[in-house]
């Protein structure tokens, strides 16, 4: 794990990141919407979803979000990612969720007091939980041949083990992620 940065700052998130068999299986839909909405496809192994975003922070001050994370204690749960959408205002096509689970709810707002006791600036805006598939999408594009417009899409069901601390920075093809911290959410104890 590397806190380097060239600069003085780093831009950072908390977010929920798909093992290898969600992220495949969310790949191949957004493969599959590609078809009709044209634009960039989300790689492979940068999918997520981002739980609290806070942006750029002086480099000093990712401790303190390391440590406040430490604390968290939410039981692992399950989100049914099962309904496709495509914002024509930032031409985004993501994946999100019909009903938002409580228990994700929870954790986006633990973590945001959290960050906010912390005294960082957080985003105000409401909570949209979702997986960004395809940039650039050409929204107008979806039909209803276009497996987006079906509601419930193929749900993709995440059961969510843990959750982690993400630096973002500008790359060569667009934003480069990596991971700097991440905390296992409790598992329900075996019942006898
Ligand atoms: P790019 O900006 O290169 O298209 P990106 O949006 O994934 O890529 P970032 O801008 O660093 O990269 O954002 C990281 C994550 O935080 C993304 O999931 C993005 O949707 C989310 N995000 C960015 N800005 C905000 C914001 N103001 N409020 C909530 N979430 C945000
Ligand atoms: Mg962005």
């Amino acid at each position: 794990m590397s806190l380097d940065s060239r600069g003085e700052k780093a831009r950072v998130f908390f977010a929920l990141w798909p093992d290898a068999a969600n992220a495949a299986r969310l790949h191949a839909i957004a493969q599959q919407w590609h078809r009709s909405l044209g634009g960039r496809v989300t790689r492979e192994d940068t999918l997520h979803a981002t739980l609290v975003f806070i942006g750029d922070i002086a480099l000093d001050r990712l401790q303190s979000l390391l440590d406040l994370a430490e604390g968290i204690q939410t039981p692992s749960f399950d989100i049914d990612f099962d309904a496709g959408g495509c914002w024509k205002h930032n031409r985004i096509a993501y994946l999100g969720m019909r009903q938002l689970p409580e228990a994700l709810q929870n954790l986006h707002f633990e973590l945001a007091a959290r960050v906010g006791a912390a005294g960082f600036e957080i985003e105000k805006r409401p909570f949209s939980p979702h997986i960004t598939l395809i940039r650039k999408a050409a929204c107008g594009n979806a039909t209803t041949e276009n497996p987006i417009n079906k509601n419930p899409a193929e749900p993709v069901t995440w059961t969510v083990r843990d959750f982690v601390l993400v630096k973002s920075s500008i790359g060569a093809n667009g934003s480069r992620y990596e991971q700097i911290g991440r905390w296992p959410l409790l598992e329900d104890k075996p019942t006898s």
